[in-house]
């Protein structure tokens, strides 16, 4: 899952990339209103992490812009301590949470998971699955034939997204743009080496074999078999 952070302050951003990165998810960070919001309209987020006080365009600035492109991804703002009349004004604007500075990174993690939650019902109860391969995505726990199967986050979001669009052959620069953040440089094999580590994962040792490569393409998963 992929969050967007709009932060300016720059220990502050980087501590929640690195937080929510190792939490497992996908995360953009702008430093700026306005390319934050160029990133909320031109990717696709799970959630969006909001500062208020930002240069180049005010965090409110921002989120009429999400809401006024008709985007309803969940929004939490972070908001000054004294800035009490900010609380309503956000959530007036159509944000969902808020965070008062400064708070816990704990904290923040259950904020988003709740979101998440409430955001997509869909993803609440769904399991995604290929044959006899089953991944929940909300309770991040993968399995083949009832083996559990332990994945890095990368692994995990790299066969959501196969998932996610079983069938498809989904090119590289896709895969890049979903499963790393949007400054990851895809001329690299990263995404090769993922791909090979994780199809020895949920691969070797089972049949039919899901994850195919092909060449020049992408990578596709399919069940096989007309499953
Ligand atoms: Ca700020």
């Amino acid at each position: 899952m992929k969050i967007l952070v709009v932060e300016d302050e720059a220990k502050t951003g980087d501590y929640l990339k690195q937080g929510l990165v190792e939490a497992g998810f996908v995360v953009d960070l702008m430093r700026d209103g306005r390319d934050g919001l160029h990133c909320a309209l031109t990717e696709s987020h799970d959630v969006i992490v909001l500062d208020v006080m930002l240069p180049g365009m005010s965090g409110w600035e921002v989120l009429r812009g999400i809401r006024a492109a008709g985007r309803d991804v969940p929004v939490l703002f972070l908001t000054a301590r004294d800035a009490v009349d900010d609380r309503v004004h956000g959530l007036e604007l159509g944000a969902d949470d808020y965070l008062v500075k400064p708070f816990a990174f704990s904290e923040l993690l259950a904020r988003v998971r709740t979101l998440l939650r409430r955001g997509s019902r869909r993803t609440e109860t769904e399991i995604l699955r290929a044959a006899d391969l089953e991944l929940d995505p909300l309770r991040r726990r993968a399995s083949r034939a009832g083996r559990r199967i332990d994945l890095t986050a990368k692994e995990f979001a790299l066969l959501e997204l196969l998932l996610r669009r079983r069938g498809e052959v989904l090119p590289r620069s896709l895969i890049a743009s979903q499963v790393w953040d949007m400054n990851f440089d895809s001329d690299t094999n990263v995404i090769e080496v993922a791909v090979r580590r994780l199809r020895a994962k949920i691969d070797d040792g089972f049949e039919p074999k899901l994850i195919r490569t092909v060449r020049g393409m992408g990578y596709v998963l399919e069940a096989g078999g007309g499953d």
